[in-house]
């Protein structure tokens, strides 16, 4: 299982400050998640067949050699750097990512999506994984050193990773989603 659950959670945490910002009413807020879970499965329902029907299998990308993250001596796969909704799909020229792949990672997967589209979760580790790695955009290949250490330097970010706050998300959603 590699659903993102751990960033689903992060990302409704992060709509949940603006629904507090806003006054926004609980109905509004139960239709927002619901859509916002509805799109995120059907997007990772939609790569995991598209790997399937390729003959690729996700641990194998996870830790493929080719990959990287072994060589990375600073990636603790936190998916911080993949915390975008999206970004400039100049992909490398051989990439075999179908056309909607390309244009969820261009426009994004609707308001209100943090996270990139491809992001994945090790079910093993619970840590973060790239389900097109081999195949990502140009932008995520100069993602450096500097830049990873602005990202976890956030205090922002360090209170989004908590084990206690994701969990205390997870009691509000289910409360939302219960109508309580
Ligand atoms: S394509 Fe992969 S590396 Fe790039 S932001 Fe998305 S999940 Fe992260």
């Amino acid at each position: 299982m590699h659903f993102p659950l751990t960033f689903f959670l992060r990302n409704v945490a992060a709509v949940r400050k603006e629904f507090q910002a806003g006054k926004v009413p609980a109905r509004v807020q139960r239709r927002t998640l619901m859509r916002l879970l509805r799109q995120r499965i059907s997007c990772y329902s939609q790569v995991k067949s598209w790997l399937k029907g390729a003959g690729i299998r996700p641990d194998r990308i996870f830790g493929h050699p080719e990959v990287g993250h072994s060589s990375s001596p600073y990636c603790n796969h936190c998916g911080g750097c993949c915390e975008i909704p999206g970004g400039m799909p100049d992909f490398p020229g051989e990439s075999p990512l179908p056309a909607k792949g390309r244009e969820w990672f261009g426009e994004g997967l609707g308001p209100g999506h943090r996270f990139c589209p491809f992001l994945w979760e090790s079910g093993e580790t619970g840590r973060s994984f790239c389900s097109i790695h081999p195949w990502r955009p140009n932008p995520c290949r100069i993602f450096d050193h500097e830049e990873c250490a602005v990202v976890k330097g956030d205090p922002d970010f360090t209170v989004s990773c908590r084990p206690e706050q994701l969990l205390e998300t997870c009691r509000w959603l289910v409360r939302l989603l219960d109508g309580r």
